[in-house]
This record gives structure tokens, sequence and C-alpha cells, in this order.
């Protein structure tokens, strides 16, 4: 079969040269679905301005029982931003997104993918562990979302990876089910964005395997400007 995978993925040929990124989005108007203009997402234009924001926030009680903020590592020129859930307790405690089980094996997907994990840009919906690696409560995603917010604002994405349901429903549509909208792309004011597994559902549930690889090939294709006409939505 044509880009079958050994080893976990697969090796791949040779990629075609990555297409910079392209600025999209400069719309004043959120970008998040059911985020009101003027909720007080950080119009910051620094990064590291608006991780020490993060770090001092106590918008919701997560940050009362975590060890850190974990706000987002890798590229902020990359073009492309991979979003999960949240800290889990390795996260918590090395203070970088996606490092634990699932994070090792989100390595070696993007890997398979040919993507260097420096090279893109990680982060959560929400910025601190909730307690017992549960999801987080939409309470919780309501009061976070102005970092992520401004962090796609400030990041100006190409491309947008939901990771897991909390990232499509937050991202994509609050009543969106992983199901049904993974492997689609979605497009909103010049951003796509396509949902797939979180690597976590991946370790639990082996025959989320196949499809998430199938994502993956999309998503590498759509980056390098190879993936041809989609049918993204609007
Ligand atoms: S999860 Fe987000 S909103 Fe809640 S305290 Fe942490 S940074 Fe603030």
């Amino acid at each position: 079969m044509a880009d079958e995978q050994p080893g976990l993925f697969g090796e791949l040929n040779p990629p075609p040269a990555i297409i910079p990124s392209a600025p999209p989005y400069k719309s004043g108007t959120p970008f998040l679905p059911g985020l009101k203009a003027g909720e007080g997402y950080p119009d910051i234009k620094d990064c590291q301005e608006l991780q020490a924001m993060a770090r001092g926030c106590q918008r919701c009680i997560l940050r009362s029982t975590c060890r850190q903020v974990v706000f987002g590592t890798g590229s902020l020129e990359c073009g492309i931003m991979f979003v999960g859930e949240g800290p889990g307790k390795d996260e918590d405690e090395q203070g970088v997104p996606f490092v634990g089980r699932a994070g090792q094996l989100l390595d070696k997907i993007l890997t398979a993918a040919e993507f260097d994990r420096p090279e893109v840009y990680i982060t959560n919906v929400v910025k601190c562990r909730p307690p017992g690696n549960r999801l987080p409560n939409p309470d919780e995603v309501k009061a976070c979302r102005v970092y992520l917010e401004a962090q796609i604002r400030l990041l100006q994405p190409r491309l947008i990876v939901c990771l897991g349901s909390a990232a499509t429903q937050a991202i994509i549509d609050p009543k969106a089910r992983i199901s049904q909208v993974r492997g689609r792309w979605f497009a909103r004011a010049g951003i796509r964005i396509m949902a797939t597994y979180h690597p976590a559902a991946l370790l639990r549930n082996p025959d989320y395997k196949r499809p998430v690889w199938e994502d993956f090939k999309l998503i590498r294709d759509e980056y390098r400007g190879t993936g041809g006409q989609s049918s993204a939505k609007e």
C-alpha cells in the first residue's frame, strides 16, 4: 500500500520544499467560537510577555492545584499549531506540553510525518493541569481560551491541528464530535483547521492508529502545499 508505514508510521519519501507560512489572520473578530470581542483576550504581540501574563493567571481553579502554567513550545514562525487538551502530570512537572507517554507518541507521529518537533508549535486548550488528568471542564476552557485566542493572533498559523475533543470543541465547534469531524479540513479567517484523535486516545485504543495516520498525511501535505484542493468549510 502506498504510504504504508514501517515502524510506527513509516518512512516517507524525501519531502518537497515547505511553503513558508503566509499571515492569514488579521481580523479584529475573535477567532475562537463563542469568544466575544472585548471578552478580555490579551492583545500582546510578544510571546514572552504573553507567557508571563499566563504564569500569573488565576482566572480558574486549576492554578490552585497545578505546579506551573504550561504555556506552549516550538517555533513561533512555523505556520502550524498543534493544540491538545491540557497538561498532564509530566507536563506539570517539566513545564512543557506533551512530554509524557502521549507526548512521546506525538513525537513519533510528528517524526513519521516528517515534522521536526522544535519546528512546530505545541500548546493546550488549558495551560494548567486538571487534577487527576481529567478533561478540563467548560468553565476552565472558557476561562483559558483568552490565552489560546491570543496565541493564535500572535502566531498567525496557516494550519491548526486539534488533538482530541476538548481542542476540537474549543476551536472548531462546541458541539463537534471528534469521530465525525476528524480528517476534514475546516477554514476560518484564512486558517485551515483539522481535528484528529489525541495521542492519549491512541494509546488506549490502537484502532485509532490508522485514522490518525491518515489525518497526519493530510496535514503534512497541506503544510507542504501539496494537498491540492480540499473541501474546507468556512
Ligand atoms: S488554566 Fe488558564 S485560565 Fe486557568 S489559571 Fe491556568 S492559565 Fe489561568
